[in-house]
């Protein structure tokens, strides 16, 4: 066994899958299940596609090559790039969309490899991240329609999203403009699009509220079955909460870091001698408290800054962190705790990113 480790709960991935997955289909949404957050792990894509999730999202390419021979459809979580191609129609089932010339490119492509991929269009309603600027009327239409022309290219959706760069909340107002675009995109070329793909977790709180438009039948999920909460609103969830979905009955800690003691000793809390800065170029200061007992783990801000964990015990403090190391107080604890002993911590979803892309932390699944 070897620390500091990430212990994963895959019985509770998957079972917040199902519950997902089935509360969304009776109010006729699918999902696709966004796996980006752990950085292309295999198990935890693998627990919620066994939840019944079929299309998995990653951010990376590499990543979706870890899932290969997973059995279900990938998704690239953004644009290709124009220098990854050939992996994308290899790897990637669908993408989403809103330069043509990376859609042609994807074309030639998909012929080489007689393949057909789909792509969702990306539409930006205000967010300020990926999609064409929705006021673009003649750049919208121009892209459909030539995209409908582009040999083994399907279209997927349309598709938005919110909160990410911006943070502009979905609301009913830019849900129903994004359904108008899709609308006279539909009148305007004859056909229907299969799904209106109208964001990510946060879209939950309008569904809470009963509001968001029937029309929207696609989100791309991950933080919501991730945490058992939407990690936006999850602290005020017992306010929002009046739907009839099932989504209370979540799983949420499904994420233990778990480090050891690597030095235990009784200091001061004040350094001694004259300050500088650190190696990150920050002046600190300092609260003496006395001689305290603490503790050194072995894992730093170059993993996971400490910011966004959350020590079990209660009576540990985090005071501080350096690349390799992170410092707690344990003074206060009624645990005596010695060398060599695991300390537990709860994560965030920035900490869980973190994690997920540190190779100093091991990744180990649990299933109770
Ligand atoms: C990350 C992402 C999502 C999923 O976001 P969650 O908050 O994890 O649900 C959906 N769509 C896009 C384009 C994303 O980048």
């Amino acid at each position: 066994m070897t620390y500091p480790k990430l212990e994963i709960n895959l019985r509770k991935l998957q079972y917040n899958a199902k519950i997902e997955v089935d509360s969304f289909s009776k109010i006729g949404i699918t999902i696709i299940g966004v796996n980006k957050v752990f950085n292309g792990l295999y198990e935890t894509a693998e627990a919620i596609v066994n939840g019944g999730i079929t299309v998995i999202a990653e951010a990376l390419v590499s990543n979706l090559k870890k899932i290969e021979n997973l059995h279900c459809e990938k998704a690239l979580l953004r644009s290709p790039a124009l220098s990854e191609i050939e992996d994308i129609i290899r790897y990637a089932d669908i993408s989403l969309n809103s330069e043509i010339d990376i859609v042609r490119e994807l074309s030639k492509e998909a012929i080489k490899q007689n393949k057909i991929h789909k792509i969702l269009i990306m539409i930006d309603l205000g967010d300020l991240r990926e999609g064409i600027w929705f006021e673009n009327k003649s750049e919208i239409e121009d892209f459909v329609s030539e995209v409908l022309s582009l040999p083994n290219i399907e279209i997927y959706g349309l598709g938005t999203n919110f909160n990410c760069y911006g943070t502009v909340l979905p609301t009913v107002k830019n849900n129903n403009l994004f359904i108008s675009i899709a609308k006279e995109l539909e009148n305007k070329f004859n056909f229907n699009f299969k799904y209106l793909s109208a964001g990510n977790a946060t879209s939950y709180y309008l569904i809470e509220q009963g509001l968001l438009p029937p029309e929207i039948n696609h989100l791309r999920i991950g933080g919501l079955h991730q945490f058992g909460i939407e990690y936006a609103f999850g602290k005020y969830l017992d306010e929002y909460y009046h739907s009839d979905m099932d989504i209370k009955n979540f799983s949420s800690n499904l994420y233990i870091l778990k480090a050891e003691i690597i030095e235990l000793n009784i200091k001061p809390t004040i350094p001694l001698g004259e300050l500088g800065f650190d190696a990150f170029m920050q002046k600190k200061s300092f609260i003496d408290k006395g001689n305290r007992k603490r503790a050194i783990l072995s894992f730093g801000i170059q993993d996971i800054p400490y910011e966004n964990i959350y020590a079990t015990d209660p009576s540990i403090k985090v005071i501080g962190q350096t690349s390799n190391h992170t410092i707690i107080d344990i003074e206060d604890c009624l645990t005596q705790y010695k060398l060599g002993d695991i300390i537990s911590f709860e994560l965030d979803y920035t900490a869980l990113l973190f994690a997920c892309n540190s190779p100093g932390i091991e990744k180990s699944f649990v299933y109770d």
